[in-house]
């Protein structure tokens, strides 16, 4: 393993590590020689092929199938990965979906899937992690929430709801475990390439792009990136932040 690995020997939680954005930051992290335990919860065989692929850059990589919005699970998922790796330094919130759809249709059901999935997996596995940083006087917390929860979007109150509500919450947090030595930030990112904006309809997306200054959508690595300079040494004074990665979609 290379000496100036940034992250040698730590260890990290990702959340919906499987695909898309989740899965760039795990290869980010393995090239940066942490060692990663990432949840999925359908993609078995793509956590297989990514868990391995980690593995051949040196690191400890652990796939589990874990439902995040079922907090015993979590907390079970993150005790034993804290048991079986020796340690815990970050945790990924990125675990999330979409249900978009005018609130004049929207579900109960819609509401409750994307807010437990968005929002009330990041407080089980934030909360499962915390004690552990508290003890030690440190650790990092990331959470990918999304310019949906600065600006709001039309037909996603849910899901801009539940990434507001991350927005939020990442201040909170970061304001009150400051003093032990535990950093909290946020990465909002713009339009995507992922699965999610693979399944937005053609029309919308050409119409979000027209109004992306950089003229691009964003790809999982340039958020990746945003994450790695955030656990990185040039980040020390850097907490309570929200980063937008969005090639300028909502600057004001
Ligand atoms: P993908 O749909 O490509 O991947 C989502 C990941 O989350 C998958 O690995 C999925 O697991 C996992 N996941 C979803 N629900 C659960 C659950 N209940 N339990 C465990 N894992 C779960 O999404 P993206 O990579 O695009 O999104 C990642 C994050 O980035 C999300 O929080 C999203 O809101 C945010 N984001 C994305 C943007 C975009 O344009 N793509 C823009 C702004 C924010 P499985 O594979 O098993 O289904």
């Amino acid at each position: 393993m290379g000496e100036n690995m940034m992250l040698k020997d730590k260890v990290a939680i990702v959340t919906g590590g499987a695909r898309g954005i989740g899965r760039e930051i795990v290869l980010m992290l393995a090239r940066e020689g942490c060692d990663i335990a990432f949840n999925f919860q359908k993609s078995q065989e793509t956590a297989k092929v990514l868990e391995n692929e980690a593995r051949s850059l040196g690191v400890r990589c652990v796939a589990t199938c874990v439902d995040i919005k079922n907090n015993t699970a979590v907390k079970e998922w993150i005790a034993k990965t804290k048991e079986e790796f020796g340690r815990l330094d970050i945790l990924v919130n990125n675990a999330g979906i979409v249900r978009d759809k005018a609130l004049m249709m929207m579900t109960e059901e819609d509401w409750k899937d994307v807010t437990s999935t968005n929002l009330d997996g990041m407080f089980y596995a934030s909360k499962a992690c915390i004690v552990t940083f508290l003890k030690q006087r440190s650790g990092d917390i990331i959470n990918i929430s999304s310019v949906s929860g600065l600006t709001g979007l039309p037909r996603q109150v849910n899901y801009s709801a539940s990434k507001g509500g991350m927005n939020a919450f990442t201040k909170a947090l970061a304001k009150e475990v400051s003093p032990y030595g535990i950093k909290v930030n946020a990465v909002a990112p713009g339009l995507i390439k992922t699965d999610i904006t693979d399944g937005m309809e053609e029309k919308r997306k050409e119409e979000i792009l027209k109004t992306i200054p950089l003229g691009r959508m964003g790809t999982p690595e340039d958020v990746a990136n945003a994450v790695r300079f955030l656990l990185s040494p040039a980040a020390a004074y850097v907490t309570g932040q929200i980063i937008t990665v969005d090639g300028g979609l909502t600057m004001r």
